[in-house]
């Protein structure tokens, strides 16, 4: 906002315009658009079973979130808090396999080609 005599605002004293204190629980989605806190983030795990290998990378990549099921990969669970482990599994998916969304958005977060 200008001032009347078309200035803008001091930095500080009467007026001045401060960002809203955050909470340090709150951050800001990969997508920037929202704001919510890091416990309601989830990431969706998909895997294309037509396209895996079966070469079992992944189960040690991301531990504890794969599974080998009939010599195909699947996401122990779809819906995860987030997790390093699984975006690395992403990235180095030899068949590019797995896809980690931000579940809320459906925003593509690994891998980025
Ligand atoms: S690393 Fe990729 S190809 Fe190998 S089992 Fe996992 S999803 Fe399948």
């Amino acid at each position: 906002m200008r001032r009347e005599d078309g200035a803008a605002p001091a930095e500080d004293g009467p007026g001045a315009r401060r960002p809203p204190l955050r909470d340090s629980a709150t951050v800001k989605t990969v997508k920037g658009n929202e704001e919510m806190d890091q416990d309601q983030v989830r990431w969706r795990i998909e895997v294309d079973r037509l396209a895996c290998a079966g070469t079992g990378l992944c189960l040690g990549t991301a531990h504890g979130r794969m599974r080998l099921d009939a010599g195909r990969a699947r996401p122990v669970d779809e819906l995860i808090t987030p997790d390093d482990g699984v975006m690395d599994a992403a990235e180095t998916c030899p068949m590019e396999a797995i896809t980690v969304r931000e579940a809320a958005t459906g925003e593509i977060l690994a891998p980025l080609r």
